[in-house]
């Protein structure tokens, strides 16, 4: 069987350069996938292209490469991908998987905040008007075992009363709500879209930021129910500059200085829990990163979701 046994990834969005949070998750995916003689893949989320700031890409590229974090293949474009996903999207429609909805943001509110699969079985079709495309999902949000967070449970909040007729009360149960996976502006959801890539290039392990924890769920939910085995997740700890505030370009993170890669590798090396890792033990990134790769060890990442990260370090 010439199937990888592992294939990991590292998915940044172009809206910015990397800074010390996303090299920390470059840095924790690219180690669990060496540690496991993986391939490592770089994938550009720039599905929400509105966000995305051109040249951030090969900015974000560049300091990968000044790290030492070397991609295998080819890197993958997401807005480079439309007619596969839209393949998906009316694959999904004409097998009655999927379905338009015509809802506004006001009804959905008047909802209780979550769809109730309103449109399901209205057999809508766009006419002049552009709808929204949702997905059904007959699932439930299920727990799951993180590979570094431990045992996840399924975010409650997130979960919607599925008796969209008042007389079906019997088979009334928890489930989640019909996600859209095709906006009415035409934009492909995030959701839908990260779930395909994944697959689409082979995905075994997603080790990334703990800020997306809360939506494994449902993307493992997406996962089921488009018929695809699941993949293993594992969440490292994101810095922040202050509670529920993590380093982003929004609060003007500093884009990490590719002059000082191997300091740089070693800070993230403590942030993650490898306190161990002194700089003047190492003389190149080549060397440093080796021996990360044979320390990295999951048990031993930090549990915290969330580590503050001092104020000068992380921002001008
Ligand atoms: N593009 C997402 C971000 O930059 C990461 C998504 C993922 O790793 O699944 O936050
Ligand atoms: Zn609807």
């Amino acid at each position: 069987d010439s199937t990888p046994k592992y294939t990991g990834r590292f998915a940044p969005s172009p809206s910015g350069q990397l800074h010390f949070g996303s090299l920390v998750t470059a840095l924790a995916s690219y180690l669990d996938a060496k540690h496991c003689h993986g391939k490592w893949l770089v994938r550009m989320e720039d599905i929400d292209e509105p966000r995305c700031i051109a040249g951030t890409d090969t900015a974000i590229l560049h300091s990968l490469e000044a790290h030492g974090l070397q991609w295998d293949g080819e890197v993958m474009y997401q807005s480079q991908q439309h007619s596969r996903y839209q393949e998906v999207v009316d694959a999904l429609l004409h097998h009655e998987q999927a379905y338009y909805c015509s809802c506004t943001r006001k009804m959905i509110k008047a909802m209780g905040g979550t769809y109730n699969g309103h449109c399901r079985d209205k057999g809508l079709t766009p006419s002049n008007d552009q709808l929204a495309i949702r997905l059904k999902l007959d699932t439930e949000l299920a727990s799951f075992t993180d590979l570094i967070m431990g045992e996840v449970s399924a975010p409650h909040q997130k979960l919607a009363s599925a008796g969209h007729r008042i007389e079906d009360r019997r088979v009334e149960k928890q489930r989640v709500e019909d996600i859209t996976i095709k906006r009415r502006d035409q934009l492909f959801s995030y959701n839908l879209v990260v779930v395909l890539d994944d697959v689409f290039q082979g995905v075994t392990h997603v080790i990334r930021g703990c800020d997306l924890i809360d939506v494994t769920p449902l993307h493992r939910c997406v996962h089921q129910s488009l018929g695809y085995q699941p993949l293993e997740y594992g969440h490292v700890p994101v810095a922040a500059i202050a509670p529920g505030r993590k380093l982003s370009k929004q609060n003007h993170a500093t884009p990490i200085d590719n002059t000082t890669a191997l300091e740089n590798i070693v800070r993230a090396l403590h942030f993650l829990g490898f306190d161990e890792v002194k700089r003047q033990d190492f003389n190149s990134i080549d060397s440093l990163l080796s021996f990360a790769v044979s320390l990295w060890d999951r048990k031993k990442v930090v549990k915290t979701p969330e580590i503050i990260v001092p104020q000068h370090e992380s921002t001008y």
